[in-house]
């Protein structure tokens, strides 16, 4: 018997991972006649599972947790072979999964909490020092907030960048900002009709102000040069090092359309090399009239593909913007007017949905104002009448400002409020630019998670990553507390809606496994279940939460293996 302390071994990747993309599960039938191979004491563990919600110990055997329980229980399963991990009592988790992030497109400039022109001029001028000459500067993450009169323009990329193409995304990637550069190589002159669904921006003479909103920024970014296979690659080794180093065991991608033909390349070859350090779940691509033949097939090789580590069987649907750039859809005009923009008519939406419905696809609907979370929830409703479906779990994410009438609507139609916990930080511009777009009544009900939890939905976390930093420390931390950085406001920002720290554990992890069909084999440490697990520096459950953002991830593992480990510990 070998006894190692937390830090005292690494165990090898690669080999591990490589034989869990293995698509034939082996259960955890036969676990109590072989000894486990590895068994973690003196812990204190959240389970998530109501059944078992405490433990002090438990047990692996290749993929899966064999028993969890008292440390007597668990040293009795062990033999000669079993390694023995003493936590020294940490505090244990299961492992998060995010139920809403992307793979960036990109590897951007990261402009996020400039709080000025001159701090976004400054990143961009010295990223641009950085690139071969006259290539494109990209970047992402800036606020309306961050430009005088929250109001961004061409002319400050214009007056540090003349010569070069510059296109920077908002941190919603719902607008974005092209300098002159970029409008003249992408032919946008006042001349350019707005295209479906966008607008480009103009000044009171018709000039375009260089600010594109949706679909007008398409317009320059299909120019940006296409990333190579192996840059795909390394990008998303990266992701999937840092999302290990937050814990992350799961992560369910929600770009609409799916993964292209880059992307699913680079995360074939990441299962094949045993470098898939997360379990990945990405979504059919979405069609307004569906073929109901393509659909049974489509939905047949996603079963027979479905792995440990990748999984499909979802369609993504945008059907309204954001807040910010005020094009979410409401119900009464925004402070200022304008009632947003819809993306799909109500006939439109309902025919594809209950055509996405008939065939068992889940159904992921981006809808953010109280306007077009109304739209999806009839139309859900309309499928399921029309089609005698019952348990599709349909998904509303970001679910920003639901109308508080249409609250019970989610528990009785089992539709999933698929939240981002981050996005309740009461930063500078969701105080100056968000909340005063929607004025008072509005912002109370805004990113209200509590108000999910009190009316009985399913609800789950997700970062919306690259919108907003991955890590889900930071999230439960913001639905906690709905404080910022220097923990202002005083006692939140509408603390009524603030969460209680299991609530959003749970969020993070057995609902967003039920968000995926998911919850028989992951969210819970449960005997069967895959060994997805974090051990973190402080025990969140234990303290006052403004102490919470010192907590960090010491371990994470994912199917039994190590996918992170901290140094210096
Ligand atoms: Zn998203």
């Amino acid at each position: 018997m070998r006894t190692v302390r937390l830090h005292a071994k690494r165990w090898p990747l690669s080999g591990a991972i490589a034989a869990v993309g293995i698509a034939i599960a082996a259960g955890p039938a036969g676990a109590e006649e072989l000894a486990p191979e590895r068994i973690y004491l003196n812990a204190r563990v959240w389970t998530g599972d109501a059944a078992q919600p405490a433990a002090e110990a438990f047990a692996v055997r290749g993929d899966r947790f064999v028993e969890v329980g008292s440390i007597p229980a668990i040293k009795a399963l062990a033999d000669g072979a079993t390694e023995i991990v003493d936590l020294g009592g940490r505090r244990v988790v299961p492992g998060f999964n995010d139920a809403h992030w992307h793979l960036p497109a990109r590897k951007d400039l990261r402009l996020d909490n400039a709080g000025s022109v001159a701090v976004v001029q400054q990143r961009l001028r010295e990223h641009a020092r950085t690139l071969p000459e006259g290539s494109w500067v990209t970047g992402r993450g800036w606020m309306p907030s961050d430009f005088p009169e929250r109001t961004a323009h061409k002319r400050y990329l214009d007056e540090i960048l003349p010569d070069r193409p510059v296109f920077i995304r908002d941190r919603d990637g719902h607008q974005a900002l092209a300098n002159d550069r970029a409008l003249q190589l992408a032919g946008v002159t006042r001349d350019t009709p707005d295209p479906a669904d966008g607008i480009i921006v103009r000044d009171p003479s018709g000039e375009p102000t260089g600010l594109l909103k949706e679909s007008a920024a398409s317009l320059v970014r299909d120019l940006l040069p296409p990333l190579t296979p192996d840059d795909e690659y390394q990008m998303l080794l990266g992701e999937l090092a840092a999302a290990a180093s937050f814990g992350l065991t799961s992560l369910q991608d929600a770009t609409e359309g799916g993964l292209n033909e880059l992307e699913r390349g680079a995360v074939e070859r990441a299962i094949a090399e045993g470098r898939l350090t997360v379990r990945y779940r990405s979504a059919a691509a979405f069609e307004e009239q569906p073929d109901p033949g393509q659909l049974d097939r489509y939905v047949a090789a996603c079963e027979a593909a479905r792995s440990r580590l990748h999984a499909c069987g979802f369609v993504k649907l945008i059907l309204d913007g954001t807040v910010d750039a005020k094009t979410a859809v409401m119900i009464e005009p925004y402070v200022g007017g304008g009632n947003g923009l819809s993306f799909v008519s109500q006939q439109q939406l309902d025919r594809a949905v209950a055509a996405y419905d008939r065939a068992g696809l889940q159904v992921q609907i981006h809808a953010i104002g109280d306007g077009a979370i109304r739209m999806s929830l009839d139309a859900f409703e309309r499928a399921a009448r029309a089609n005698r479906t019952r348990g599709r779990r349909h998904r509303l994410e970001h679910v920003e400002v639901p109308a508080l009438a249409d609250l019970p609507r989610f528990g009785q139609l089992g539709v999933i409020a698929s939240t981002q916990a981050i996005g309740a930080r009461p930063d500078a511009n969701m105080l100056e630019n968000y909340a005063p777009l929607l004025g008072p009544e509005r912002s109370a009900r805004a990113y209200a998670f509590r108000l999910f939890d009190d009316a009985g939905a399913v609800q789950a976390f997700g970062s919306d990553y690259p919108v907003y930093p991955m890590d889900p420390l930071l999230g439960i931390y913001t639905a906690v507390t709905r404080q910022g950085g220097e923990d202002m406001p005083a006692g939140g920002w509408y603390p009524q809606n603030r969460l209680g720290v299991e609530a959003a554990l749970a969020h993070y992890t057995r609902d967003a496994a039920f968000a995926e069909f998911a919850e028989q084999e992951k969210g819970t440490i449960s005997a069967g279940k895959y060994a997805d697990f974090v051990v973190m520096s402080r025990d969140i459950l234990a303290i006052p939460s403004a102490e919470q953002r010192q907590t960090r991830v010491l371990l994470t593992v994912m199917g039994g293996r190590e996918t992170f480990r901290a140094t210096g510990e």
